[in-house]
């Protein structure tokens, strides 16, 4: 069977994409969309593809199931219609692990002042801080799905006090966690650093605004690893200027590349990072799509896919 991939944009990294799913794949052919003819797109049910920007997914009319090599979707689904056409998106403990290791990363770079201790000796300052304990350092993690349950569960397994946040009631989780829009003001409150790992919905773009950060008591740090537009980014300078948030780590922004005439590169308070908290590894990816792809062929299972209602 011919199982067609769709890359994101230029078709750079395809070669290594077709390379690993044709491993994993052997009984089948796996090619380029644009190397398939118009009457054999007509026939296609199912694609991997990578976040493409600029497909004409009408020439697929009887497409029912993609399954994307992203685990963020927003972009993917809002160029579909998620009643004709299922969306499985990746779920990869391998990024998991990649993301926790990049939260540990910098929730530790704001706990052991980093910033301050580097600007500092730019001007030959010594001067000591005291700085929290793990057991002292509260981290919000907010979004507990694949990626924020296993970031805070490291941190947590680390000593430190977290709070997760989702979006419905969860058993069993090994850290603190609440739920519901009416829980978040107090999540938040006493937290020294706020992790992002939520999806970007209709519910929270801009849920990160002035309103949120005027509720934070403790001049936290924020973390975003999720998505851009979940922080409004005029009432993040506000919050900066006012100093209810310490510093900001934003890996993700509305717009990427970031515009060189964006106020963030130069704000000695934030840490602009180029989209790579958690990239996706081909390698391990593929095995795991590759598996969902049997299955569907198989009809024995239907890959888990993106909620149509909740838009992840
Ligand atoms: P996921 O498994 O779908 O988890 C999403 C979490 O967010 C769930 O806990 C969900 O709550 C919660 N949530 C969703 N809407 C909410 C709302 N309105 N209020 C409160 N909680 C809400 O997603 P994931 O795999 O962990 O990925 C999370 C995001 O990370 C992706 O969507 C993507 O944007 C981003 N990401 C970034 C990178 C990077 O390199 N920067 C890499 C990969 C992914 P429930 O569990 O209660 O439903």
């Amino acid at each position: 069977m011919i199982i067609p991939f769709i890359p994101h944009s230029k078709e750079r990294d395809a070669s290594v994409w077709l390379s690993h799913l044709q491993t994993y794949l052997p009984d089948h052919q796996i090619c380029l969309i644009s190397e398939l003819s118009d009457a054999q797109k007509v026939d296609v049910e199912f694609v991997v593809a990578a976040n493409p920007k600029d497909f004409d997914w009408s020439t697929l009319p009887k497409l029912k199931w993609i399954h994307s090599t992203w685990a963020g979707v927003e972009n993917l689904i809002s160029q579909i219609d998620l009643k004709q056409v299922r969306v499985t998106r990746l779920k990869d403990p391998d990024l998991a692990q990649v993301m926790s290791e990049s939260v540990l990363h910098w929730v530790m770079h704001l706990q052991h002042l980093v910033v301050q201790y580097a600007e500092q000796q730019q001007h030959q300052v010594w001067q000591q801080h005291t700085r929290l304990s793990n057991r002292e350092y509260n981290v919000a993690v907010l979004g507990c799905g694949e990626l924020g349950s296993h970031a805070a569960t490291a941190l947590q397994t680390l000593g430190y006090k977290v709070t997760g946040w989702g979006n419905s009631a969860k058993q069993g989780l090994p850290f603190n966690y609440q739920y519901g829009l009416k829980q978040l003001e107090e999540v938040v409150a006493q937290a020294n650093c706020i992790v992002l790992l939520l999806p970007l919905t209709d519910a929270t773009r801009g849920l990160i605004n002035r309103r949120f950060f005027d509720g934070l008591e403790r001049s936290p740090g924020i973390i975003n690893f999720a998505r851009g537009a979940i922080i409004d980014e005029i009432a993040l300078k506000e919050a900066l200027v006012k100093e209810r948030i310490s510093h900001a780590v934003l890996d993700v922004f509305e717009k990427e590349p970031l515009p060189p005439s964006s106020w963030m590169w130069r704000h000695p308070s934030v840490t602009v990072l180029p989209h790579i908290s958690a990239p996706t590894n081909p390698l391990t990816a593929s095995k795991i799509i590759a598996s969902n792809v049997s299955k569907y062929l198989l009809r024995t299972e239907v890959p888990e896919i993106v909620n149509p209602n909740r838009a992840y």
